[in-house]
């Protein structure tokens, strides 16, 4: 009897498998940048203060990084916004519109996601809007 090929090296994963990868995959990823952004504030705060900002963080309350930004802390907001970008991805894998390209609506491709799991513009869309940016920072001096 022949044998079943092995020869895909990803094994078929149904809809259901792949929603659990990716939510996994999201929630480990938003436990990182809470660590990071523990050690971030512990960096600055210290005492009673750092403890309740830790917690805050916990409950999911960033009000702790608008104290922040008032200490100039850049790298808490980016993960404040990555962290909005990842429960946005979150709600979308619940929704089922998860990997669809806000801008025109075509899927994500999967490599993409594999290195930015919460992207929400495919590659094309990025490209385009990066380089609106680019020329409106231009136009605008800086
Ligand atoms: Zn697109």
């Amino acid at each position: 009897m022949p044998r079943k090929k092995a020869k895909s090296k990803e094994p078929e994963e149904s809809e259901e498998q792949r929603k659990e990868r990716l939510r996994k995959l999201l929630i480990a990823r938003r436990q990182e940048i809470i660590r990071e952004a523990k050690n971030e504030i512990g960096k600055f705060i210290r005492g009673e203060n750092r403890q309740l900002a830790e917690t805050a963080l916990d409950d999911g309350d960033w009000s702790v990084v608008d104290l922040a930004e008032d200490l100039n802390l850049q790298k808490l907001t980016v993960h404040k916004q990555t962290l909005n970008k990842i429960d946005e991805a979150l709600r979308k894998l619940n929704e089922g519109t998860y990997g669809i390209c806000e801008d025109c609506g075509s899927e994500i491709s999967e490599e993409r996601l594999k290195i930015i799991p919460f992207a929400i513009y495919c590659v094309d869309c990025m490209e385009k809007r990066e380089e609106l940016e680019k020329i409106e920072r231009e136009e605008r001096g800086i």
